[in-house]
């Protein structure tokens, strides 16, 4: 089966370099993911662009918007990206930017960071960046559920407060990325709502093999999510995605095999990608 990674970092993050090295054992590189890919038959990732600066790390109020990826000089081809917004630099010049990116073959959708950045998705910060959406017919990824960083602000990040943005942009595909994880039933009731609300199953372990294949098999960790996906039930709004460096790629795929069922693989792991990203027809075929 041919597998689209709707969610993966290729980013010089310091925070995703240690989990890299240290937890997830992974070779956090071009080399590393180009293996990774080729041995799990994924055939695209979509980078979900961040930087940070030098002093603060993420999340960085300081970065320019667009932000994208920057983890090594070249890109595999295999990886194309959604540009990341910082809400403090949204000005003309930042906008100006942000619209001069979209235009790019290669940015096929925009990443908003809720929780590591103090605004709400509804927050009228954002609506430049909507009318954007709107224009280039792109997609927007929120961050929902826990932040990788101990100065996130969970509020933000809750999956309840996507469902006023959809509301009000019937005319954008929105992707609650993570599942609002551990706020998936939550996330499942505005998934189930709202035509236009998709949610990706990145990031749901942290962790290398042994981890990730002990949580895969523990009778309870992962009953909340499971409710949630069937309370749904409508396997076609979820789309996968690993949040790869910070959990190995072909332990993660048997991981979501395991809680989808197989008549819908190939709607979760390939097509769904390709009706929320129009964009990537282009790249692909
Ligand atoms: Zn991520």
């Amino acid at each position: 089966m041919k597998i689209i990674d709707v969610h993966m970092h290729f980013s010089n993050i310091e925070e995703f370099k240690k989990t890299a090295r240290n937890i997830s054992k992974v070779d956090y590189s071009y080399e590393g993911i180009v293996k990774e890919y080729q041995r799990s038959n994924i055939v695209l990732g979509i980078g979900m662009g961040l930087t940070e600066g030098e002093k603060e790390g993420f999340p960085d109020p300081s970065t320019s918007t667009p932000m994208g990826l920057d983890l090594e000089e070249r890109i595999p081809a295999s990886i194309v990206y959604c540009v990341g917004v910082n809400p403090h630099h949204l000005n003309d010049e930042g906008l100006k930017a942000l619209e001069k990116t979209l235009q790019q073959p290669e940015v096929v959708g925009i990443k908003v960071y809720l929780g590591y950045y103090p605004y709400y998705a509804y927050d009228e910060i954002y609506d430049p960046v909507y009318q954007l959406a709107i224009k280039y017919q792109l997609p927007v990824v929120f961050h929902t559920g826990d932040t990788y960083s101990e100065r996130g602000l969970l509020k933000y990040s809750h999956p309840l407060t996507l469902d006023e943005v959809a509301v009000k942009y019937r005319e954008i595909n929105f992707i609650m990325a993570h599942f609002g994880d551990p706020w998936c039933l939550d996330g499942a009731e505005v998934v189930y709502k709202n035509r236009n609300m998709y949610a990706d199953l990145s990031g749901l372990i942290v962790g290398d093999v042994e981890e990730s294949n002990r949580l895969k098999d523990s009778p309870i960790f992962f009953n909340h999510l499971k409710h949630a996906l069937v309370y749904c039930n409508n396997y076609s709004k979820f789309l996968f995605g690993t949040d790869w460096p910070l959990v190995p790629i072909a332990p993660y795929i048997e991981f979501v095999k395991e809680i989808i069922p197989e008549e819908y693989h190939e709607d979760v792991f390939f097509n769904t990608a390709l009706k929320v990203f129009p964009k990537i027809k282009k790249i692909l075929f």
